[in-house]
């Protein structure tokens, strides 16, 4: 089934297409802070300084006093590819820049990680944290102020400061004891920037299952960063969290992916490193993981038409809130201003195999579902090119990223 994008805004495009697969409480809302489209990606970016980005970015409140860049859900749909964040702030000041990047490599960390070891990233890693179970709302105990005002800004706005994300991860997991796997969905249905890749990473992290140490939750850190929060809080004087959480260190699992140390499989993990032609192209096929002009397989066809396909089995299962969606067809319509957009609602598996199309090769497990009847796969534009060495930790990748290309950004 065809969707038309100029059926009205982006909310009525969703409303009238998509309702049925979007979260049956959601109210198909936009996120009033965060448009989608490469136009907002570039405004975003432009507007972006990182002078104070050190100092600030783990502040939570109030929102003015806020360093952090708010760039995530460009970055996760390639609007604003790594590199292009990466140069952006290189006139910055050294310190702010030197964590800005850090952070960025972050990212391609857990990029790099997931394209390694691909839905194992489900289950814990390497310490065994609270895993299983269903979603547990009564995790998150909205009479406390700080959990309820974070809690909103997920569902109202789809976007976390790395802080706040923290705090509801420990909270969910670390004090209430609540299965992450859980949580950490009800993270990916809301998120803007909600990819499996950093959102895994991040309640592996947080929980202990990625280090071994879990992250505590306490009092300190609200009072730190959003004191506001705890003045207007109810439990003001009998706040549960006043003490950080006694937590045991979790004990290492048994069955951690044989390759985390060790990538047999390189060139698998990394993809296509040129354009592999199979037959003519006749369109551009775009993934959600790269909706941006800087595609490499929508700049290597100019003059082709572009598709999208909503994939419904999978929006199906994973009923997200209508914002994201929103935030997508958003960036459909921006695109359809310069080129000619043509988008699908169905099965990619049934729908790519017609379509002829050229599609840039993704680093993550449902990528198959496109590669398959693709005319043209073209690489992925990885700011650091992987290697063979240890996934197993943020330092130890970094380590071994050293040197596996020439013009290696994170070796400066
Ligand atoms: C529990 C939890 C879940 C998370 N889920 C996601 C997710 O689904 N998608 C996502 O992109 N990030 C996720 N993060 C990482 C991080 O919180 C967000 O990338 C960051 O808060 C986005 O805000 P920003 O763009 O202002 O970041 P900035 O601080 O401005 O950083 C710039 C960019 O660096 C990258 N980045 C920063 N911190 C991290 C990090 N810890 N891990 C990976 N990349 C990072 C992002 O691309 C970000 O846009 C999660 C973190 C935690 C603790």
């Amino acid at each position: 089934m065809l969707i038309a994008l100029n059926d009205g805004t982006a909310e009525a495009v969703v409303r009238r297409h998509l309702r049925h697969l979007v979260d049956d409480d959601d109210e198909v809302r936009a996120s009033p802070g965060i448009r989608g489209g490469q136009t907002s990606a570039d405004r975003a970016l432009a507007g972006f300084s990182v002078a104070g980005y050190a100092a600030r970015r783990s502040q939570v409140l109030p929102e003015t006093d806020r360093g952090a860049s708010r760039l995530s859900p460009y970055i996760r749909h390639g609007l604003v590819p790594l590199g292009r964040a990466w140069d952006h702030v290189a006139d910055g000041p050294a310190r702010d820049t030197r964590k800005f990047r850090d952070e960025l490599l972050w990212q391609e960390y857990a990029r790099h990680l997931y394209a390694r070891v691909g839905v194992a990233l489900h289950r814990n890693l390497r310490f065994a944290a609270p895993w299983a179970g269903g979603f547990e709302p009564e995790a998150w105990p909205r009479r406390m102020h700080c959990v309820d005002s974070v809690v909103s800004e997920l569902e109202t706005d789809g976007w976390l400061v790395n802080q706040t994300r923290m705090w509801l991860a420990s909270q969910y997991t670390v004090r209430f004891g609540a299965g992450w796997h859980a949580g950490q969905e009800e993270f990916y249905r809301h998120l803007l920037d909600g990819s499996r890749a950093a959102n895994l990473l991040g309640w592996q992290w947080t929980v202990g299952a990625g280090t071994g140490s879990p992250y505590g939750f306490a009092r300190w850190q609200v009072e730190k960063r959003a004191p506001q929060l705890c003045r207007a809080c109810p439990l003001a004087q009998a706040c549960p969290i006043e003490q950080f959480p006694a937590a045991a260190a979790p004990a290492p699992v048994t069955d951690a992916p044989a390759n985390l140390t060790r990538d047999p499989h390189l060139a698998a993990t990394r993809g296509p490193s040129v354009a592999v032609r199979r037959r003519a192209a006749r369109s551009v096929l775009l993934t959600v993981d790269s909706l941006g002009d800087a595609d490499p397989a929508l700049e290597a066809h100019s003059a082709l038409p572009v598709v999208f396909v909503f994939d419904e089995p999978a929006l199906a299962r994973l009923r997200l809130s209508s914002k994201r969606l929103i935030f997508t067809v958003e960036t459909l319509q921006d695109l359809a201003r310069r080129r000619e957009v043509v988008v699908h609602l169905g099965d990619p598996r049934v729908v790519v195999p017609s379509l002829d199309a050229a599609v840039t090769s993704a680093p993550v497990p449902s990528f198959a579902r496109y590669a398959e009847g693709a005319a043209e796969l073209h690489p992925w534009p990885w700011l650091v090119a992987p290697h063979s060495g240890s996934v197993a930790s943020f330092s130890a990748w970094r380590r071994a990223s050293a040197g596996v290309v020439a013009d290696d950004p994170g070796a400066g």
